[in-house]
């Protein structure tokens, strides 16, 4: 088993005893040329920020966890000590190896897993978790993987234990924004919301945003379904599984002990801490109810739109 020593996420976080997905790197030229014209800048990669920090260094590392094999994930395995295992989703051997540049067109580097051990997660063992197949990593219920297909071959979520009843959903890219999510059944839109998302500045004390503007806004005027309830066809992703995916999440986005976070979203970053920060407490910490709404913001056009 797995010792527990590092932690790191892609969203900073510290939150398992592995890294999660760890940055970006030098990119493999079909990516690259797949992203003509798009700038994605890095200051450090997590070996880095986890040397300079000092608490965990990559030596204490025992497995790095990609949730998924795109750029902005999967950061710069060969920058950790070849004992570190790469710890990757179902059916990513199959679809992804050889890395370039022993295939000129892969996806992932060869140095991404060279001279390290590479584990594929075998869901088959009959665990679940709220209709996810799942995997209990350390074998004592402090951190379950999840298989969460869709967006990407063996895309894998996280469910990680942050005090004895509460948890942090890590949803990396089951979804990319959190009107995805929310409202739903179990969490209908508020009767209004204060302060309002959409005042001048944002969330200016003392302003109110009724909920008769949250509705107007939606597309169908629901209090209970997704403000976005179908994703956009793309060809690279299984649509159809992608939605199936963010279906099971939207119970543990409402659940009060779960607090899901997802990869892209940046409503969060004026609510949580950031690594070497800690997040067990969310709960204690009001994070959760601070964020849940906020990504309302970037709907603002539409309410300006509405009113004029
Ligand atoms: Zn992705």
């Amino acid at each position: 088993m797995a010792q527990k020593v590092g932690v790191a996420t892609d969203l900073g976080i510290p939150l398992s005893q592995n890294v999660v997905d760890d940055g970006q790197r030098v990119l493999p030229p079909v990516i690259r040329s797949g992203l003509a014209g798009l700038q994605m800048d890095v200051e450090k990669d997590i070996a880095t920020i986890l040397k300079e920090d000092g608490r965990v260094v990559p030596s204490e590392i025992d497995s790095i966890i990609l949730s998924h094999w795109h750029a902005d994930h999967i950061g710069d395995p060969s920058t950790f000590p070849s004992h570190v295992e790469l710890v990757v989703g179902s059916g990513f051997k199959d679809a992804f190896l050889p890395g370039y540049p022993a295939d000129p067109n892969g996806v992932i580097l060869e140095s991404d897993y060279a001279g390290r051990p590479l584990r594929e997660i075998d869901f088959a063992a009959g665990l679940e978790i709220g209709g996810f197949h799942a995997m209990d990593f350390f074998g004592d219920g402090s951190f379950y993987l999840l298989d969460s297909p869709g967006h990407a071959i063996g895309h894998m979520c996280a469910l990680a234990r942050t005090t004895p009843s509460t948890f942090i959903f890590m949803g990396a890219d089951g979804c990319h924004h959190c009107g995805s999510l929310r409202p739903s059944k179990y969490l209908p839109l508020p009767r209004e919301l204060s302060p309002s998302p959409f005042s001048v500045p944002p969330y200016l004390q003392g302003t109110i945003c009724p909920g008769s503007v949250l509705e107007a806004i939606h597309p169908s005027h629901s209090r209970v379904e997704p403000y976005y309830s179908r994703l956009a066809p793309a060809p690279s992703h299984n649509v159809p599984v992608a939605e199936a995916t963010i279906g099971k999440m939207i119970p543990f986005d409402a659940s009060e002990d779960v607090f899901v976070i997802i990869a892209h979203d940046s409503s969060l970053l004026d609510v949580i801490d950031f690594f070497p920060g800690r997040v067990n407490e969310w709960k204690k910490n009001g994070w959760k109810e601070a964020g849940r709404w906020r990504f309302l913001e970037d709907f603002k056009g539409a309410v300006a739109r509405d009113s004029n």
